[in-house]
């Protein structure tokens, strides 16, 4: 009888990242999956197209087998055969998420036997995803130093709901990725913020960094309007990036209509602000997003806020196809740390 792992898609956070570390950590350990109730958790459940380019990506990565990818699906199966580093092009379509799709692919890539080149067509700062500059200044150095040499190019911006924007990803694998420790942020070295806007007003961006300024104590030439011309439809996001001795964290907040410019930078600057007064390395997003590399690196740990659903169900996952311990002790009521070991 074969053996199959079986995931329920709607145990926790109950969202697509379940089924992007079920992909990717089935692609890395060639183990077959089934998953139910996709996305339960979500208003639309089931396969959106961000998803199923993520399937579809991991597919051919993969040269898997699999059943029930259609857009609104609620259940897959997938099985991988071997992994085949290359070049790729992967276009979501819509406005959805490239950096989700990235992710996906991207654990087997860093150690597979030969380089790849990946162009990615789609959503590239999107909300409630990593938004490339998190991508290039936050997720990727760690990456790096694991082993593998990762960079990755934005080619044009691409917006919610618009899309339209393109990035490449050149991957150098390493044979293993070596494990990581972050349990200390050191001193900030620098503090700076960018507002961009898309075919939307300079004003929107000035007044984002104004009240970042003055919240944060920013120096004026810290502040930085990117004016963007190339993009299929209009957005205004706002990146913090807190570059300190150990790591750099990125910031983002997504311009909304009927929301008020100041309010979206005053949000931002909050988080900000409590990720500095918590002093930790890790903030809450790159949590849930360094759990595969090092459950895949053998182990690890590093110190951040405390956890969000996406993080201990991301950990469920994870547990489900690597004999890994993973324990999660709060350090005060704040912060944790969190530290993975394989058996
Ligand atoms: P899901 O909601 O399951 O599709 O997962 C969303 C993923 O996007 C998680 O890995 C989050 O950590 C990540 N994410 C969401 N917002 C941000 C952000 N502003 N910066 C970086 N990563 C983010």
């Amino acid at each position: 009888m074969e053996y199959i792992i079986h995931i329920d898609g709607s145990f926790g956070e109950g969202g697509g990242q379940i089924l992007r570390t079920s992909l990717a950590l089935s692609l890395v350990t060639g183990k077959p999956f089934h998953i139910t109730n996709i996305r339960a958790g979500r208003g639309k459940p089931g396969l959106m197209r961000q998803h199923l380019t993520a399937v579809e990506a991991a597919a051919r990565v993969g040269a898997a087998d699999v059943e029930g990818n259609s857009l609104g699906s609620p259940e897959l199966t997938f099985r991988p055969q071997a992994v085949v580093a290359g070049q790729y092009s992967f276009a979501v379509g819509t406005a959805g998420s490239c950096t989700l799709v990235l992710q996906t692919i991207l654990p087997a890539l860093l150690t597979a036997s030969e380089p790849s080149h990946i162009i990615l067509e789609g959503g590239t700062h999107n909300p409630m995803a990593p938004p490339f500059d998190f991508l290039i200044g936050t997720y990727l150095p760690i990456v790096n130093r694991m082993g593998p040499r990762v960079a990755a190019v934005l080619e044009r911006p691409g917006f919610f709901p618009a899309g339209g924007g393109r990035m490449t990803v050149e991957i150098e694998p390493a044979g293993a990725l070596s494990p990581i420790t972050l349990l200390e942020r050191g001193p900030v070295q620098k503090q700076s913020a960018r507002a961009m806007v898309a075919r939307l007003p300079r004003t929107i961006a000035e007044r984002e960094l104004e009240v970042i300024r003055e919240t944060l104590a920013l120096d004026r030439n810290a502040l930085q309007v990117e004016e963007v011309s190339d993009s299929k439809g209009p957005g205004n996001v706002i990146l913090v990036e807190v570059a300190s001795r150990y790591v750099t964290e990125t910031f983002t907040g997504f311009g909304e209509r009927g929301v008020p410019a100041e309010q979206i930078a005053q949000k931002t600057a909050q988080a900000v602000r409590e990720y500095l007064k918590a002093e930790v390395p890790v903030g809450r997003y790159l949590a849930d997003q360094l759990l595969v590399p090092l459950a895949l690196a053998g182990g690890g740990s590093f110190r951040t806020l405390s956890p969000t659903d996406h993080t201990t169900t991301n950990v469920e996952v994870i547990k489900r196809f690597l004999d890994v311990d993973v324990s999660v002790d709060m350090t005060d009521d704040r912060t944790c740390t969190i530290s993975l070991e394989r058996r």
